[in-house]
């Protein structure tokens, strides 16, 4: 049972923070930093998590309150879903379009990129992506009813093709995943992701209008949530102007990647996140030569005079 009481005796060590009645954020590892995330609990009849990647000491905490039925992935990243394994008995819900990487290694490759050399550091991951199964796929609009807290899936797709937020429409809650306010801005550093659907899902956020942001990253909003998610958007403009005052002279990819315009500096595994500034910038060149602002030639990509 998650019964308020018991987890007030257990909160030596800050895991959950109440939201609403039976509503809990969850706090990861590291304040949820990568490789570990926040989430949310609901302590209903039926017992939910919204993400797992809390860190194995949180997760065996959650285990000590009870069984969990159901787990909602915002999306099938590993930082999101690797504590999955940890409640073999749930069931698996995630968005339609994000059910094919959680249920199959070969498609979390596709979705990603990634390949052998290229994948996830198995310091991070131990055993690297793991399927599961999906026992029931989301779509924009449902809304999910466990007792007194009901959860609307909004589709948020950019950072992958199924990312979803969770709005609680009773008390304004909105829990927006990996739209995560992060001094790094949006992250789209997997082939599948969409930097203009990106754009247009943290407008479609700023327009629910939430009274409390929840995220996966950077933990609990409640002032000026309109002007976070504006300059955390901004930085997709900053990056674009970036690009653009390179490209005052002919660039080729590789080029423009080493002046690490969105990474600043590579960690390791180097290559790893070259592979990601690369994806990313692209991204934008993509987006520069459909406004007209950038065109190609002979490999090299140039900013219009
Ligand atoms: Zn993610």
């Amino acid at each position: 049972m998650y019964g308020v009481k018991k987890l007030g005796e257990k909160m030596s060590e800050r895991i959950f923070t109440e939201l609403q009645p039976n509503l809990y954020f969850v706090h990861g590892k590291l304040s949820g930093r990568f490789p570990y995330c926040n989430g949310l609990m609901i302590d209903s009849e039926v017992k939910v998590l919204v993400d797992t990647g809390y860190g194995r000491s949180r997760i065996e905490r959650i285990i000590e309150y009870g069984k969990v039925d159901v787990i909602i992935n915002t999306h099938y990243h590993m930082d999101h879903v690797f504590g999955n394994r940890y409640f073999p008995h749930a069931q698996i819900w995630a968005h339609t379009l994000d059910a094919p990487a959680l249920r199959s290694t070969e498609q979390f490759m596709a979705y990603t990129g990634l390949d052998e050399s290229l994948g996830p550091d198995p310091s991070l991951f131990p055993g690297g992506p793991v399927s599961f199964e999906v026992d029931k796929e989301l779509v924009n609009g449902e809304v999910l009813e466990f007792g007194s807290v009901s959860l609307q899936v909004i589709h948020a797709p950019g950072h992958t093709p199924g990312h979803i937020a969770l709005f609680e429409p009773h008390s304004g809650v909105l829990f927006s995943g990996d739209v995560d306010l992060s001094p790094f801005g949006p992250w789209y550093g997997n082939l599948r992701s969409d930097l203009e659907m990106f754009i247009e899902s943290i407008l479609r956020l700023i327009d629910l209008n939430p009274k409390v942001l929840a995220t996966s990253h950077s933990g609990i909003v409640t002032d000026n949530i309109p002007e976070r998610l504006r300059d955390y958007l901004g930085k997709v403009e900053l990056r674009d102007e970036q690009i653009l005052h390179y490209l005052r002279f002919p660039q080729t990819i590789e080029e423009l990647v080493n002046q690490k315009i969105i990474y600043h500096r590579f960690p390791e595994p180097q290559r790893l996140y070259r592979f990601f500034e690369e994806v990313m910038v692209r991204k934008h060149l993509q987006n520069l030569i459909k406004q007209g602002r950038v065109y190609e030639l002979n490999q090299k990509f140039k900013a219009f005079d």
